[in-house]
């Protein structure tokens, strides 16, 4: 720590501390870096989670309106995106399901040849999943056991697999609920409690058992000095010193997220920043200050290849079945029901009914007014047929406990822009605003299981309602905005995520992500942001001093840092 300039307040400032962000810390501060945390979302402990999704002040995150939670869920035209806001990001709300993708995604999408990635990944992946501690889904719940069922009946019983998750569970046979000293690092990470099976995952867990970030990666950027500042939203960086491409370091601005009225405005400075606000909090972020003039020449790609799984959420409700069809893990289990089409069984715990309120009975056909016809006709068919249930399954209340959500994944490659204007319907300021061709939010095959899936329980099947009134597909898997490319004609940042047009300025989030990844991506972040870290020298050695360099396809500069038994080391070969 000798190292650390008594100029600055810090080496670097990280903003945001989802996925990327927690890596960044941890692998910073573990190199002699004097690090600080911006993180707009609160921190959360077992004791302060939500009981269930009633509590919406403590669920969703809408400050202005009271709502200090750590879900948030943005509206476009094209998508509805889902993401976490918490000490933590994503982590505290995500399912825990950690998968690393098919090969073929390096060769696709402009990261393609600017690395050997799949000779340099694999390493990546293993450090990510040591440090968020995935191991195989053992807690396989009623739901799971169905979708095998509903799986075999339809011929694809052989693809049912348990997922990979990152989760503290019992070993086999074992209650969970068990309190133990740190499993995952030896002892020096903190004490944790074994999972209980409750569903509650995307709740927050509120018994210790989930790997969320603040008990792996910022645990240990925080006890290697690392200062965390929760509730402080980043709203300004800009060059210091009149030296425009940050080689004299940084000013970082920020508010109070939470307050209302006195916004407490702090101004910080470092040599180095870190935005890992994730996809969307990053490109807000760098839309807004490369318009207001800090940061102008951030490259013009920015908010281009936005990716979104084509996502489908459809589903099937049991009323009076015997079993709390909420127990488990959040995700535990998934089947392939065809080549491109992959199904995993999700649910909610008991008593976080509040999602009840979205789904609706199941209805086919191409998106449009015919649809919405057809839904309202299937409602009042089944209101006469069987009054009674149909209105039981309509309202909310026991909707954990019966609900099966089928989450229907297709690889295809759905691309959006995102830019920065003021929409027709509020001309008073700039916002992100989506342009491109609509994902698909029918999926035909995945109606049809639902179907099957229904019929086996003597259910009903479902869908969501926004996707048949407005068209607009949900999903919590949104990446891209600020991926990397060869030069900034082609990307934001370089292959080890360095800011084109400006000296020690990188950005590690689900915002670099170059090309579809069809799974569940913070695995792939986590990888990647650790790859990013690895080229980054000790703080006893920087020279302050780096910066991207445009690479051609075909000469890629290859990785020269790679951690050998967490030894980080660094040097710049260019072949
Ligand atoms: C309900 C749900 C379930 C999910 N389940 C899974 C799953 O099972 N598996 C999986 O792989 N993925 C899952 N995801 C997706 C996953 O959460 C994201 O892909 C991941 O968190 C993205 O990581 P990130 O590093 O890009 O940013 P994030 O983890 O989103 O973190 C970004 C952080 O930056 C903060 N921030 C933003 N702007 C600012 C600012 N201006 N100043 C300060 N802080 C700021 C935000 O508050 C946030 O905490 C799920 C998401 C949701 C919502
Ligand atoms: S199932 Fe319950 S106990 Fe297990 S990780 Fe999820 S929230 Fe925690």
């Amino acid at each position: 720590m000798a190292t650390h300039d008594r100029r600055f307040d810090f080496d670097f400032i990280v903003i945001g501390s989802g996925f990327g962000g927690s890596v960044s810390a941890h692998r910073l501060t573990e190199k002699g870096y004097k690090v600080a945390v911006m993180e707009m979302g609160r921190r959360w402990t077992p004791s302060n989670l939500p009981h269930t999704s009633w509590s919406l002040h403590r669920w969703f995150w809408r400050p202005r309106l009271g709502l200090r939670g750590f879900f948030n869920m943005r509206f476009f035209r094209h998508v509805t995106i889902f993401h976490g806001c918490a000490v933590g990001g994503g982590s505290i709300t995500y399912a825990t399901t950690l998968l690393a993708p098919p090969e073929k995604v390096w060769q696709a999408g402009s990261w393609s040849g600017l690395a050997d990635w799949k000779v340099e990944m694999p390493q990546y992946y293993t450090t990510a999943s040591r440090m968020l501690g995935v191991s195989e889904n053992r807690i396989l719940g009623p739901a799971d056991h169905l979708l095998r069922r509903a799986a075999q009946a339809s011929g694809s019983g052989h693809t049912f697999y348990a997922t990979n998750a990152g989760i503290f569970e019992p070993p086999e046979g074992q209650p969970g609920g068990q309190t133990c000293p740190d499993p995952f690092f030896g002892g020096e990470g903190p004490a944790r409690t074994t999972c209980v099976g409750c569903g509650g995952c995307m709740m927050g867990c509120r018994f210790g058992a989930k790997n969320t970030l603040d008990l792996n990666y910022l645990y240990f950027a925080e006890k290697h000095g690392g200062v965390i500042f929760p509730e402080t939203k980043v709203v300004d960086v800009r060059p210091l010193g009149g030296v425009n491409d940050g080689s004299a370091g940084y000013e970082v601005r920020t508010v109070k997220s939470t307050a209302r009225i006195f916004r407490h405005p702090q101004r910080f400075t470092c040599r180095g920043v870190v935005f890992s606000a994730s996809s969307l909090g990053t490109m807000e972020l760098l839309f807004h200050l490369k318009e207001k003039g800090s940061l102008p020449d951030i490259s013009r790609r920015l908010g281009k290849h936005v990716r979104t799984n084509s996502e489908s959420l459809i589903g099937a409700r049991m009323p009076g079945w015997p079993e709390d069809l909420s127990q488990g893990i959040a995700i535990g289990s998934g089947v392939y029901i065809d080549e491109h089409t992959h199904i995993e069984a999700v649910r909610y715990p008991r008593g976080s009914d509040t999602m009840g309120l979205l789904t609706t009975i199941l209805t086919n056909g191409q998106p449009g007014l015919r649809r919405v016809g057809l839904w309202l006709w299937n409602v009042a068919v089944s209101l006469v047929r069987h009054p009674w249930r149909t209105v039981r399954v309509l309202q909310p209340w026991g909707w954990a406990r019966e609900f099966v959500i089928l989450l229907c994944m297709q690889p295809l490659d759905g691309q959006i822009q995102m830019r920065w204007q003021r929409p027709w319907f509020w001309p008073f300021r700039k916002f992100l605003v989506s342009h491109g061709r609509k994902v698909p939010t029918y999926i035909r095959r995945a109606n049809q299981f639902a179907e099957q899936f229904a019929a086996l329980t003597g259910g009903f099947p479902m869908s969501m309602l926004p996707e048949i009134l407005f068209d607009v597909p949900g999903t919590a898997h949104c990446i891209g905005g600020c991926v990397i490319g060869d030069s900034p004609d082609h990307g934001v940042v370089d292959h080890r995520h360095r800011v084109y047009g400006y000296k020690n300025m990188y950005i590690c989030d689900g915002s670099v992500v170059a090309a579809n990844l069809g799974v569940n991506p913070s695995l792939t972040i986590t990888a990647l942001s650790e790859r990013a870290m690895s080229f980054i020298p000790r703080a006893a050695e920087t020279a302050w001093n780096d910066a991207p360099s445009p690479t051609t396809h075909g000469h890629a500069e290859t990785a020269g840092a790679v951690e050998r038994g967490g030894n980080h080391r660094s040097s710049r070969v260019l072949s």
